[in-house]
């Protein structure tokens, strides 16, 4: 059987390049290649702008009603092709089927269904001034760009696609060179849904073709998703032609367990928030501060789950909760970043190699690690390590950890457990975050809007607040009596 070669998407139909470069996928299970993808070239560059020029003309003369009717329907393609859609994503990422089944193609379908619904209630302002008075319109930016990370590829293009369509905008996606089939088979539902060729096209490759959309001139917006180093490079090169950015960054959050909590509760949200899509979660709770009077009993729950209850191996494998990394050099930098805990001083409670799986033994697979007498100052505490790499640290005193917690550039998301309501409240208050947990952690519904302080990023998704970062406002003032003029 050949390898498949999936081209651009542009203006609702695969589009040939023409330099005939192509990159490989590999499955990172397997190691082996499942398809390649033709990159976006500059002919495939230029088509993708006059289609998206065409398609915002017909796509913003819509009604918001007739917009939402049309995605609505991709809402229902989506639900309908779940398991094809879910599999996809677990030959791209290596996370398991159980967490794609019921979490990727759902989720993504639940923003774009969110936006869909808002879309038609988004109003204007009017007032009078005296006898005149003036209205504001909500309108579209024009053509937007969407830059994905790698570990949700289909959600992200629908968290992006979602909001930046319902308003009315043309939207060009590039996904991770590394999944880029998932926001294919968006576009190819966008299409049958009935949206019109050219309102999301996806272009192919690596940071050549993301930098060129941050660059483009007929490009209005920039929503990006990945590393805070690459962010800061977007915003810079989309500060040349003043581009608005939405920019979804990096994380090391803290989780703060108080006397109080409940262990098992406490153990669930931390190993959730470290080992879930085997650590490849921005929102992650890389720190965990225990309270030194639970600390112990903390980690021998910690311990003894970790070792029982994880499965590693075949991601398609429904009973595998733990999938492999992104890719060969993912798992490096990952161990190198264990290596560098070991070397600074931290102890490994348990994991801290690569696995080898039985039915996945090429995979690039890493175990479950968690490190104690931990410090703050070491690197695996300060550096986001995107791997399946807890450390604990405990503490004593609730005006110091909130310091320690806060002590970091980043600021994407934070939780705490606690029975205390008002401690709850007051901590979670004083913790600099964007996305915060109460005796919970990891869930984000499309309801609520998610993005990060300091240099985690600039803007939110989801919830009624992005519908804004996609519009811009009009203010019309309207004379009703003779103009007083003294000329
Ligand atoms: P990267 O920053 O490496 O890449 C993100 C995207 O940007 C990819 O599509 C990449 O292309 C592209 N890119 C690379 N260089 C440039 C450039 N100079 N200009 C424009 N685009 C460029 O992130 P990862 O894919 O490694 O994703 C992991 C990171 O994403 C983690 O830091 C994680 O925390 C963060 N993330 C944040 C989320 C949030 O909502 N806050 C959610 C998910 C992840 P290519 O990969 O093809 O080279």
């Amino acid at each position: 059987m050949t390898t498949p070669v999936y081209q651009n998407f542009i203006h609702g139909q695969f589009l040939a390049n023409q330099t005939g470069e192509t990159f490989e996928v590999r499955n990172p299970a397997t190691d082996e290649v499942i398809y390649y993808v033709e990159v976006a070239d500059e002919s495939i560059q230029a088509a993708a702008i006059e289609s998206a020029k065409e398609g915002f003309a017909l796509w913003s003369a819509m009604t918001p009603i007739e917009r939402s009717r049309i995605l609505l329907k991709a809402v229902n393609l989506l639900r309908e092709r779940n398991d094809e859609l879910a599999k996809i994503e677990v030959l791209d990422t290596g996370k398991p089927w159980q967490e794609a089944e019921c979490v990727d193609v759902q989720t993504g379908a639940d923003v774009i269904e969110y936006f869909a619904g808002l879309a038609p209630a988004q109003v204007g302002q009017q007032q009078m001034v005296g006898n005149d008075f003036y209205y504001t319109r909500k309108e579209p930016l024009g053509i937007c760009a969407g830059i994905g990370a790698w570990n949700y590829p289909l959600q992200i293009a629908c968290w992006k696609s979602g909001p930046a369509l319902a308003a009315g905008n043309a939207l060009i996606f590039k996904p991770s060179e590394e999944t880029p089939l998932g926001a294919i088979k968006l576009a190819e539902i966008f299409s049958e849904a009935g949206v019109p060729a050219g309102v999301f096209n996806v272009l192919q490759g690596a940071a050549e073709v993301g930098q060129w959309l941050t660059q483009s001139p007929d490009i209005e917006k920039v929503s990006f998703t990945g590393e805070v180093g690459t962010g800061k490079k977007v915003v810079a090169s989309a500060a040349g032609s003043l581009k608005d950015v939405t920019m979804e960054l990096g994380g090391k959050s803290p989780l703060l367990v108080f006397d109080d909590a409940d262990v098992s509760q406490a153990v669930s949200a931390a190993m959730l928030g470290n080992f879930y899509t085997q650590g490849e979660v921005c929102t992650n709770c890389t720190r965990v501060y225990v309270h030194k009077s639970i600390y112990q009993a903390f980690i021998d729950e910690l311990k003894s789950r970790t070792e029982q209850n994880i499965i590693a191996g075949d991601p398609l494998d429904p009973n595998v909760n733990l999938g492999a990394l992104i890719s060969k050099n993912h798992q490096d930098l990952v161990m190198g970043y264990i290596d560098k805990g070991i070397a600074e001083g931290a102890t490994v409670l348990t994991g801290g190699t690569v696995l080898k799986p039985a039915t996945a033994p090429n995979g690039y697979f890493v175990a479950p690690t968690v490190f104690i007498d931990c410090s703050d100052d070491m690197t695996i505490v300060k550096e986001e390590i995107f791997g399946p790499v807890m450390c604990v640290l405990v503490f004593d005193d609730e005006d110091d950890v909130i310091h320690r917690a806060n002590d970091t550039h980043l600021g994407l998301a934070a939780g705490v457990f606690t029975k205390d309501i008002q401690r709850a409240h007051r901590v979670i208050h004083r913790l600099q975050a964007g996305i915060c947990w109460i005796n919970s952690y990891g869930n984000s519904p499309a309801e609520m809007p998610v993005g990060g302080y300091k240099q985690s990023g600039i803007g939110r998704e989801n919830g009624i607040e992005t519908l804004d970062h996609y519009t811009q406002t009009k203010s019309v003032y309207v004379g009703m009596s003779n103009i007083e003029s003294p000329f």
